[in-house]
């Protein structure tokens, strides 16, 4: 990012968020051209980061968006995706959100139970209209990832096993109803071997031409999102062969593939600005108390996530110290056994690779003001979120009657 720190810091203040777009429309070409001339789709995933300025960039650049509840699909619509590059998935669909999906005529919606299936087939019937889906299938691979963001294997809540998916083909096929065009798996997050994507490719590819047979012809083939990032020192997965892989798995399917990356495209596109409140030292272990805390980035808290964490002002020698915040928690920090320099009052501090999963998992706690976001585009900053005022936070409770408590 060419834009100065300090410069951005004195416009907007922290914490803050800062998205290089440049970067997001490398990313994007780079996994898009990957495919070459095979038909495909980048269906970003959009809780990765759902600000509106980023959903809108992508799809103008041509993408689709995969979206797990009815708020994303309407960001997605808001933000100009085309609704017929749109995919609806997550394992609990509500009436009203499938409802609304099917009356927008989204391209997919993404089944992940029978029970699922038989709610979609019903809403469809009192809408006359016919549902295209796709089935989740977990094709049992293990992603070699963290176990929190692993999400194919039989384990886990997610899709439906490979014999109860062709039951569930053979079923909406014949109904009125139900079109059944897509097969859908998503085998983990922070994925960073390809071995466990190209098994899980050939075992769905297999079941793809197991329903060609029968005469169910899938139309869109979904390999899910998980395409790793480097954190700290990960090797990560090429686009040309994570394509490469997926391509010597589907040999001989005229199939359009579909592809969810929320990380990949977000992660390294952000950092996280935060300004330091005061140093402090229990016993012989330093901290540096910041002014960003869990609430505004969770994945150090969550899933021990490492963040590299740079200081801006490098005077002194430095020495190791967490990074935490001001919320009353002993799991408020953004980094542990960091490596600083002293730092003063108003020091500002960079979170690296903080665009996704960053500002989308953030939250009110501690009566905390959610960040600002802003964008950078060719080397001009524009906001794209205003920070949160005490206002905003107490308005759906200021609307409420209090005359019963007087
Ligand atoms: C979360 C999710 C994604 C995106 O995962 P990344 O690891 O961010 O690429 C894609 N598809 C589905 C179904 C998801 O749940």
């Amino acid at each position: 990012m060419s834009l100065d720190i300090t410069t951005l810091v004195e416009r907007y203040h922290t914490p803050l968020y800062v998205y290089d777009f440049n970067n997001i429309t490398k990313r994007y070409e780079e996994l898009k051209d990957a495919f070459g001339g095979k038909k495909s789709l980048v269906a970003y995933a959009v809780k990765s980061n759902s600000n509106l300025a980023v959903i809108r960039h992508l799809a103008n650049l041509g993408a689709g968006a995969d979206c797990v509840s009815i708020g994303e699909v309407r960001r997605a619509l808001k933000a100009g995706v085309k609704k017929y590059k749109i995919i609806f998935s997550g394992v609990g669909k509500k009436d009203s959100e499938i409802r609304e999906a099917l009356q927008e005529n989204i391209l997919l919606i993404n089944l992940e139970s029978e029970a699922e299936m038989k709610r979609v087939e019903m809403i469809a019937k009192e809408l006359n209209v016919e549902a295209r889906i796709s089935i989740r299938v977990n094709p049992n691979v293990d992603p070699k990832t963290h176990p929190y963001i692993s999400t194919g294997l039989h384990e886990n809540k997610f899709g439906v096993s490979l014999e109860s998916a062709k039951r569930m083909y053979i079923y909406a096929k014949k109904s009125k109803y139900l079109n059944p065009v897509g097969i859908h798996f998503h085998i983990g997050s922070q994925l960073t071997e390809l071995s466990p994507i190209t098994e899980a490719c050939g075992i769905v590819a297999d079941l793809v031409r197991s329903l060609d047979a029968i005469g169910i012809e899938i139309k869109f083939f979904d390999v899910g999102g998980g395409l790793g990032v480097t954190y700290e020192n990960e090797t990560t997965i090429r686009p040309v062969d994570y394509a490469k892989a997926i391509l010597s798995q589907i040999k001989g399917l005229d199939v359009t593939i579909l592809s969810e990356p929320g990380r990949y495209m977000m992660a390294n596109s952000g950092i996280f600005l935060t300004k330091v409140l005061y140093e402090k030292v229990n016993g012989d272990k330093r901290f540096v108390i910041v002014d960003g805390a869990m609430n505004d980035l969770l994945r150090p808290s969550l899933y021990s996530a490492y963040h590299k964490i740079e200081a801006v002002q490098k005077e002194g020698e430095a020495s190791l110290a967490d990074v935490v915040g001001p919320v009353c928690e002993s799991g408020d920090f953004l980094g542990k056994d960091v490596e600083l320099p002293i730092m003063n009052h108003n020091d500002i501090l960079v979170v690296h690779s903080a665009g996704a999963y960053g500002f989308t998992m953030s939250s009110n706690y501690n009566t905390r003001g959610r960040a600002a976001e802003v964008a950078i585009l060719d080397g001009k900053d524009y906001l794209i979120r205003e920070r949160e005022t005490f206002e905003d936070q107490i308005r759906l409770e200021e609307s409420c009657d209090t005359s019963w408590q007087n």
